[in-house]
């Protein structure tokens, strides 16, 4: 597991220490008395494909003559997040370059921030979308959740992932090429951030986690070695088995994913070429970010072997649904539930694909 945060105490002793500066400290906060400070800013452009080059840039005015620190905020359910900085010149003109790397509609704004004696300021803020450079097929209503409470793993954490080739069909370059490109879609499609730790030596979704695994887990076996059902008509099983509790931006209760992957039947992949087997993938991984089966067969998401006939990019539905377990929706907040970390174990869903 990993440690938990001290918080709580660490905040009661820096009380103590600081008590006798708590009335000069409040008397004087760091904006207030300090000179005005104004800033504008204008987007470029109002839309995007991923990688389009968009600008936020405007002008600071205030008194002084200094350069002034400068960040890019961005909107998602759980508030501000700081995706950009910069120092204005000194005549008070700033440039941004703004993230267009995954798919988002939201606003965007900029804050100087303060100094000694100039107040900070934020800008009004601006409507950015960054939208798919095809046309996403089918329905953005063909989606649904894998667990109950939209479980999803944390957006605003990097997930790691490892690949076991150790048995990997039909070969390694295949299959990493194949999840490399996924994770990108994945992140693209969810604003979530990877990083491939390299070759692993665990497996699964095989209730043997050890606190060095990376949280995704890639890897192959046979349906006579494993207790999860990989049969004739099951290639892989994605998803989650360990879950803690989490309150999402709302403050609603969920369960926060902390461990999954993909679990591959070995003498099923071996016939795949290249293409399928990044269908395959494309599907198992929707299944680990927590998204269920559609009875739509225009998804990835469909339960059945249409998606062998779908183009290397996720479609509407899917796209909708990784929308809301990803960044926009808002980082998650591990919650103790009687002083402990609350921890559930969960099956990982069968999937039944040819
Ligand atoms: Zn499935």
């Amino acid at each position: 597991m990993r440690r938990l945060s001290r918080t709580p105490v660490l905040a009661a002793v820096a009380m103590l220490a600081t008590s006798t500066l708590t009335v000069s400290l409040l008397a004087a906060p760091a904006e207030a008395g300090g000179r005005k400070t104004r800033v504008s800013a204008a987007l470029s452009a109002t839309a995007t494909n991923p990688g389009g080059a968009v600008v936020m840039s405007g002008r600071i005015k205030d008194k002084g003559k200094q350069k002034r620190r400068v960040v890019l905020e961005q909107k998602i359910a759980s508030g501000w997040r700081t995706v950009g900085k910069t120092s204005s010149a000194k005549d008070g003109s700033y440039a941004i370059a703004v993230p267009t790397t995954w798919f988002y509609s939201s606003k965007l704004r900029t804050r100087v921030k303060p100094t000694r004696k100039l107040r900070g300021k934020a800008s009004r803020a601006h409507r950015l979308s960054v939208v798919p450079a095809y046309v996403p097929g089918g329905s953005p209503d063909s989606w649904d959740t894998l667990g109950q409470s939209l479980d999803r793993w944390n957006p605003c954490r990097t997930l790691t992932y490892g690949i076991n080739t150790s048995r990997a069909t039909p070969d390694p370059a295949t299959v990493s090429t194949g999840i490399h490109n996924t994770i990108a879609l994945v992140s693209q499609a969810t604003g979530v951030r990877f990083k491939f730790v390299g070759e692993t030596a665990s497996n699964p979704l095989d209730k043997k986690w050890k606190r060095s695994d990376p949280d995704i887990i890639f890897g192959w076996t046979t349906d006579a070695e494993t207790p999860l059902d990989l049969g004739p008509n099951t290639a892989a099983r994605g998803g989650y088995d360990r879950t803690l509790r989490a309150r999402d931006a709302r403050g609603r209760l969920i369960w926060e994913a902390i461990d999954g992957g993909v679990i591959y039947d070995l003498t099923d992949t071996a016939t795949m070429n290249a293409t399928e087997f990044q269908q395959l993938t494309l599907h198992e991984v929707g299944h680990v970010m927590g998204l269920g089966h559609v009875a739509a067969t225009d998804q990835y998401m469909t339960a059945g072997a249409e998606l062998y006939y779908l183009p290397l990019q996720y479609q509407a539905g899917d796209l909708n649904g990784l929308s809301k377990v990803g960044l926009q929706a808002g980082c998650t907040k591990r919650v103790r539930y009687r002083g402990k970390v609350e921890l559930r174990r969960v099956a990982p869903v069968a999937t039944t694909l040819d």
